[in-house]
């Protein structure tokens, strides 16, 4: 029989619960299988507005990395490394708390206009 399809996140329980269980295979109820974790989702698909990273305006002073609530700036070697766009959910927050305003938030429409544009030059 095909498993069930329930997302436990990458716990055990993926592959381990099945229609023709018996009740005394399932863990009790309340078990957390595992710390919930929003990395296998990818929050990103949410956003509306995109944080765009200006260098020549960024001090590296990584207040934004402080106060991403998605923990979607990376940092490398105490500098700003990149946005982690597969979960950044463009809340702008990095933006507001810039002192020197090294983060524009612009719109995935806009974005995705000027992607066409690229496209229609070349
Ligand atoms: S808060 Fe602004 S200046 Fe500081 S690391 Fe982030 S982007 Fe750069
Ligand atoms: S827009 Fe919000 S989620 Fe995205 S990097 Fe900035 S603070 Fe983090």
């Amino acid at each position: 029989m095909t498993p069930f399809n329930r997302n436990f996140g990458q716990g055990r329980s993926r592959e381990g619960i099945s229609p023709d269980m018996n009740w005394r295979e399932l863990t009790k109820a309340g078990n957390i299988y595992e710390p919930g974790n929003a990395n296998t989702y990818e929050t990103g698909d949410w956003r509306t507005i995109r944080p765009i990273w200006n260098k020549e305006r960024c001090i590296h002073c990584l207040i934004c990395w402080r106060y991403c609530p998605d923990a979607s700036i990376i940092s490398t070697d105490g500098k700003f490394d990149c946005f982690d766009y597969k979960h950044c959910k463009g809340c702008g927050i990095c933006a507001n708390v810039c002192p020197t305003h090294a983060i524009d938030m612009i719109s995935e429409d806009e974005i995705d206009k000027q992607k066409e544009a690229r496209r229609n030059e070349e």
